[in-house]
């Protein structure tokens, strides 16, 4: 794999985490923090914190941030500093910008702006365990747009030892089993209609949240 450079803007609890997981994968990592004591707790925990206002597009220019690969804007309640960091980096003509984003109105913004991702961590991760908390089955959910969902669950009692053509779940339900994985690395990217659920089998099942819905129902 070739090793790409990424920057990070804002070192709080979610930007800090990216940096110091990118950083722990082998990547060279740049961290950003306009608060100093933030850059000294992840001094030896990237490739390089630096200490400066990501709102200044001069002090971004010296650190050379147009030659990184990716640059994540992880600033959260200062909203302004995070739609001009944006803004800067996106100026700065950076390939690839991901952006967390406050609440929709700050996200409508930074789409304006053209950043290439925009995250809602705290959303995204109540709804996550939001789900989790509807049945222990449920292992993940993931929002593939407003209307169309990923559902990740250990399968039941009642599927362990039936094939997909008994489970009937795709006219059952009108969602679709994409892939079963069994034990820890064995992953079944193209199930098919004879395959048979094993016990603690995962399968992952897309289809509309309407339909989603019905179906976690029957789980809880
Ligand atoms: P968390 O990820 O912990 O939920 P948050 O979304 O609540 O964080 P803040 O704590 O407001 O966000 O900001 C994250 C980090 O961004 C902080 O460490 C803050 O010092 C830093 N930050 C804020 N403004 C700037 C700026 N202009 N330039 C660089 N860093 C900044
Ligand atoms: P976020 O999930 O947005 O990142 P946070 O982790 O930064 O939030 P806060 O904003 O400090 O956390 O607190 C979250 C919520 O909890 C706030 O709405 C706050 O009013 C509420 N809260 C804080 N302390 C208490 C308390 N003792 N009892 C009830 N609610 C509380
Ligand atoms: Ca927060």
């Amino acid at each position: 794999m070739k090793q790409k450079q990424y920057a990070v803007l804002g070192l709080g609890r979610f930007g800090g985490s990216i940096a110091t997981s990118l950083y722990n994968m082998g990547h060279e990592v740049l961290a950003i923090d306009i608060n100093e004591d933030k850059v000294q707790a992840y001094s030896n925990a990237v490739s390089q914190a630096v200490q400066a206002d990501s709102t200044d597009e001069k002090a971004l220019k010296a650190l050379g941030i147009r030659n990184f690969s990716v640059v994540v804007v992880a600033i959260g309640q200062d909203i302004q500093a995070s739609i001009m960091a944006s803004l800067i980096v996106k100026e700065m003509g950076v390939k690839h910008i991901v952006v967390k984003a406050q609440n929709d109105l700050h996200g409508k913004v930074l789409e304006k702006i053209g950043v290439d991702r925009v995250v809602f961590p705290e959303r995204d991760m109540g709804a996550r365990v939001a789900h989790n908390l509807l049945s222990p089955n449920i292992i993940d959910f993931i929002e593939l747009s407003p209307e169309y969902s990923i559902l990740e669950f250990v399968a039941t009692k009642s599927m362990v030892g039936k094939s997909l053509i008994e489970l009937n779940i795709r006219a059952k339900y009108g969602i679709n089993i994409m892939a079963i994985k069994s034990g820890k690395n064995k992953i079944n990217v193209a199930p098919m209609a004879t395959d048979v659920v094993q016990e603690d089998d995962v399968l992952v099942v897309v289809g509309h949240k309407e339909d989603l819905k019905v179906f976690e129902g029957k789980m809880a």
